[in-house]
């Protein structure tokens, strides 16, 4: 399965805060073997929301947005998502319903717009906060405070499966200008991909759907690289 995340927010565009949203969902989505293949930030603005999301819903199997819920923005995510799938935004009743009865606020104390959501959307509980979440055809729309997005989505984590990706690390004491024609053939010998992330020393990450593929390519890298000795540490 591929998935594009989305998050939806001037204050991570300004710098004001860390996108940490996306970090946490990429690394569960890679956990269920998901491909995430796109992490996009957006600004406030209904137009922009609906651009990307309509080119992503037509590439991705499914696209995670977050943030810009709630009438603080009103609602633009929703009405975003909305207009990428060419839907009206309307009062949801059983998101209503949910928050009158199960989170008993009484209908006059919620903000006007809060069970607002695409058209034909399934609506998702917010265990942690107030405003509803949604689904619509292939579009998960999640809030944006961390923690109502991590319980929203552990709701929805199920829908969201695939081949799990086995990652060895070998760290290598060698400019990584110099280990150019070992990658190179690593790659030809093995049903694998690599990664070379240079630091202090360059961390090489194996990736391959098969872990004993996985381990027999590292190996194969481990006697042909000049070892540092944090790579013990790494395995
Ligand atoms: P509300 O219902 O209050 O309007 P929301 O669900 O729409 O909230 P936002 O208003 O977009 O979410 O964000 C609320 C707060 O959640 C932000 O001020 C920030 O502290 C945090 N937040 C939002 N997006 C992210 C993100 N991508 N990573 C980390 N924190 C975030």
């Amino acid at each position: 399965m591929r998935v594009a995340v989305v998050t939806v927010g001037d204050e991570i565009l300004a710098g004001e805060i860390t996108d940490t949203n996306s970090r946490w969902l990429c690394q569960r989505l890679a956990e269920r073997g998901v491909d995430v293949e796109r992490a996009t930030t957006v600004p406030d603005r209904v137009a922009d929301i609906a651009r990307v999301v309509n080119e992503y819903r037509a590439e991705y199997d499914a696209v995670v947005v977050t943030g810009g819920l709630g009438p603080t923005h009103d609602d633009l995510t929703m009405k975003g998502v909305a207009a990428a799938v060419g839907r009206q935004v309307v009062e949801h009743q059983g998101a209503l319903t949910w928050l009158t009865q199960a989170g008993s606020y009484s209908a006059d104390d919620l903000a006007k717009g809060t069970a607002d959501l695409p058209e034909g959307a399934r609506f998702l509980k917010n265990d942690a906060g107030v405003a509803p979440g949604a689904v619509v055809e292939s579009v998960y729309v999640l809030p944006g405070v961390p923690d109502e997005m991590k319980a929203m989505f552990e709701r929805v984590s199920p829908e969201f499966s695939g081949e799990r990706v086995h990652v060895e690390t070998v760290v290598a004491d060698e400019p990584e200008s110099a280990l150019v024609d070992r990658l190179a053939d690593l790659q030809e010998r093995f049903n694998t991909s690599v990664g070379s992330y240079p630091g202090e020393t360059v961390r090489l990450r194996v990736r391959s759907r098969d872990s004993e593929e996985a381990e027999r390519a590292a190996a194969w890298l481990r006697e042909r690289v000049t070892l540092h000795p944090d790579d013990a540490a790494q395995r």
